[in-house]
């Protein structure tokens, strides 16, 4: 017998008894048919499997046919080291054991093993009080003494049996349950950071910024120093989308919010000024809108440092689908406590500052002023204003005569938006043509200005005018969203004008951009057979060679360059140069608002082909326009040959 038994039979102090076993109940086959079969649909499909550990005759003739009556598969031991290790190694539901069968010791170690395995019940079979009470004492289930009713004890151990597969069932329920409620807090904790974080940046997203910011003020306004805010917008974002997918806007952000954060981290701006500023948290405002908070702010002028180090770093080259994107930022930027004191706030007039910046032309950074509330209110206004025009006919179009160099005559016009309104007069074109473009009003307003101006052609051509062609500004809404390439078409063929006598003027620095969308654009315009134009040019900063690439026909200095010639030396290289590099393009060169004879003079040295301006006249209604027409008509009793192109 081994040691451990040994001292579990000590511990139990269990012994061997010799009171005289009492007779069985005697049990028969007769009983076993007489039993009742338990209910079926109560049955249990798997195997259940009932220990008997014991030597006696009677419980190994009637047990296991008896526990077989209660769906039991009955296996026997034939020693107490075997029913250890049956114990150990077997799925069992119930197990009876006789501990008359072993030695003391053996029933004590058989009780320790039983022990292991509380919740296996266990029905003990004695015979003495004295194995009663201690079998009792000892853990096990049930005990029985003899005699035994192998129908009750059948039944027992059914009942039993069930408990212990219920309790068992339970367990791998609760253990089921507790995996479900540690993967539902996993799921919860994913889905409170996805909410908190911005997916595509790993940013946090607004609502976590503003409890940040909130918490960042208390501390910093309560210990007498200040936040800055800066605020940062992607310029022209939209036509980076609308020119790459969603995908590619995608990757600028991604690299945006990544120098962003390097900002915030480097060295240059945390320990470099020596004003103490305390770094920053960032945060996602959706879309191509970021927001940074900077704590320890003394003077705004303590932010300039970190805003430069922002538009520097978002002024280099964004890399999509291995192209190289250019794009800049606008930022806003705001401080704390002076304007303001909740997040709310502070992230209101920062927006507002940004969108000063953006007013500005972008990639620069303002500071919020009280104004900018006042100024927001007037574009909303205006911009409700500017649809109610459109429905009522509030705009007009006015016609300023492009002239040849060489012998003055006049080879056709541009078409400029007017807006006469009731009640504020007239609004010149630059203080709402950026308002309707920031809103996509500019769309149907410029299709509004394509039809007049070909409807105002027409006319020409049906009053038996020389041909001159007509020029029409073109906004880079129209171009990106308005379906321009389908509208041209419509009207040309409604109106029946020549595609050749159309002219779009599309800015050099608010529409031509090297994006392919840009270029699938114009070579669709170009298919219709209109000419194109690059308006403003010097304004933007397009080189010699990236003007090629967009097949053009026609260059329009811009009017700052024309305005010192020919005293301003530097003004006039430029513009002379910009002549002699456009006809090596073999683009017809327009030079904009001549005023004065010396700069016709100019323009006539340069070879320059074209001009319009003052000089000759200012923008003016269609009958103006025609009377100017009529007198040059009836000034040339032979008849001007004024032509469309070259
Ligand atoms: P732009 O296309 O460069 O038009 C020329 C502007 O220069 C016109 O200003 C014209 O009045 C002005 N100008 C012409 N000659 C002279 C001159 O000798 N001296 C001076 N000081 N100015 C001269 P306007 O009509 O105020 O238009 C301003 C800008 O508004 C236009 O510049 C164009 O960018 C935009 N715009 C006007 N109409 C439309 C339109 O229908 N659609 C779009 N998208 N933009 C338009
Ligand atoms: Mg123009
Ligand atoms: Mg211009």
């Amino acid at each position: 017998m081994s040691q451990l038994l040994q001292r579990v039979a000590r511990a139990i102090g269990l012994a061997k008894t010799d009171e005289a076993p009492q007779p069985d109940v005697p049990t028969g086959p007769r009983a076993i048919e007489e039993a009742p079969a338990p209910p079926a649909a109560s049955k249990p499909q798997a195997r259940r499997v009932a220990l008997l550990a014991s030597n006696e005759a009677a419980a190994l003739k009637w047990g296991p046919k008896w526990l077989a009556r209660f769906d039991f598969d009955v296996e026997q031991v034939a020693s107490c080291d075997e029913m250890m290790t049956y114990l150990d190694t077997r799925p069992l539901k119930v197990a009876l054991i006789d501990i008359n069968w072993w030695s003391t010791a053996e029933s004590s170690a058989a009780f320790a093993g039983v022990n292991d395995r509380p919740a296996l019940p266990v029905i003990l079979l004695c015979s003495s009080e004295r194995e009663v009470r201690e079998g009792l004492d000892s853990g096990a289930t049930d005990v029985v003494r003899r005699p035994y009713d192998w129908r009750v004890l059948g039944r027992r151990a059914d009942v039993f049996a069930r408990a212990y597969e219920t309790e068992v069932e339970l367990d791998l329920t609760r253990t089921k349950l507790e995996e479900a409620w540690k993967e539902a807090e996993h799921k919860a904790e994913l889905l409170e950071h996805r909410a908190s974080t911005d997916s595509l940046t790993s940013l946090p997203q607004r609502h976590t910024f503003e409890k940040t910011l909130t918490r960042a003020l208390d501390a910093h306004l309560r210990a007498g120093s200040g936040i800055a805010l800066i605020h940062m917008d992607i310029d022209r974002f939209k036509s980076i989308n609308d020119s790459y997918g969603r995908s590619g806007g995608n990757q600028v952000l991604v690299q945006a919010a990544q120098r962003l954060t390097e900002c915030v981290r480097s060295p240059d701006f945390v320990a470099g000024q020596g004003n103490g500023l305390v770094a920053a948290s960032l945060g996602s405002l959706g879309g191509d809108e970021f927001v940074m908070m900077v704590g320890n702010v003394h003077r705004p002028d303590d932010v300039n440092p970190l805003a430069e180090m922002v538009l520097d770093t978002m002024s280099k080259p964004f890399s999509v689908e291995g192209n190289e994107v250019f794009a800049s930022a606008s930022l806003g930027i705001t401080i704390a406590p002076a304007d303001g004191t909740s997040a709310e706030r502070l992230l209101q007039n920062v927006e507002l500052a940004t969108i000063e910046s953006k007013r500005s032309g972008g990639s620069v950074y303002r500071f919020y002023n009280p104004s900018f509330n006042q100024l927001t209110k007037k574009n909303l206004e205006l911009d409700r204003l500017l649809r109610k025009s459109l429905e009522c006919h509030e705009f007009s179009l006015s016609y300023q005569p492009l002239v040849r160099v060489t012998d003055g005559q006049i080879v056709g016009a541009e078409a400029l938006l007017r807006w006469n309104h009731p009640e504020f007069g007239r609004v010149p074109p630059l203080d709402f043509i950026p308002v309707a473009e920031e809103t996509g009003l500019m769309v149907p307003i410029g299709a509004w200005v394509l039809r007049t101006a070909c409807e105002e052609l027409r006319s020409w051509i049906d009053a038996g005018y020389p041909r001159m062609r007509m020029s029409v500004n073109v906004a880079l809404c129209q171009l990106l969203r308005g379906g321009l390439t389908e509208i041209v078409e419509g009207i040309l063929s409604d109106v029946d004008v020549p595609p050749e006598l159309l002219e779009l003027e599309l800015s050099e620095r608010g529409v031509l951009q090297d994006s392919p969308e840009i270029l699938r654009q114009l070579s669709n315009l170009r298919s219709l057979g209109v000419r194109l134009s690059v308006d403003d040019f010097g304004t933007g900063n397009s080189a010699v060679a990236y003007l090629k690439g967009f097949d053009l026909d026609v260059l329009k200095i811009d009017r700052s360059y024309i305005r010192g010639v020919p005293e301003n030396k530097d003004d006039a290289a430029i513009a002379s140069a910009m002549v002699a590099m456009a006809h090596q393009l073999n683009m017809t060169v327009v030079a904009e608002g001549i005023e004065r004879e010396e700069q016709l003079e100019a323009l006539r040295s340069w070879n320059c082909d074209e001009f319009q301006g003052f000089m000759v006249s200012p923008p003016v209604p269609s009958e103006e326009f025609r009377e100017l027409i009529n007198a040059r008509l009836s000034g040339l009793p032979d008849g001007p040959e004024i032509e469309g192109t070259r």
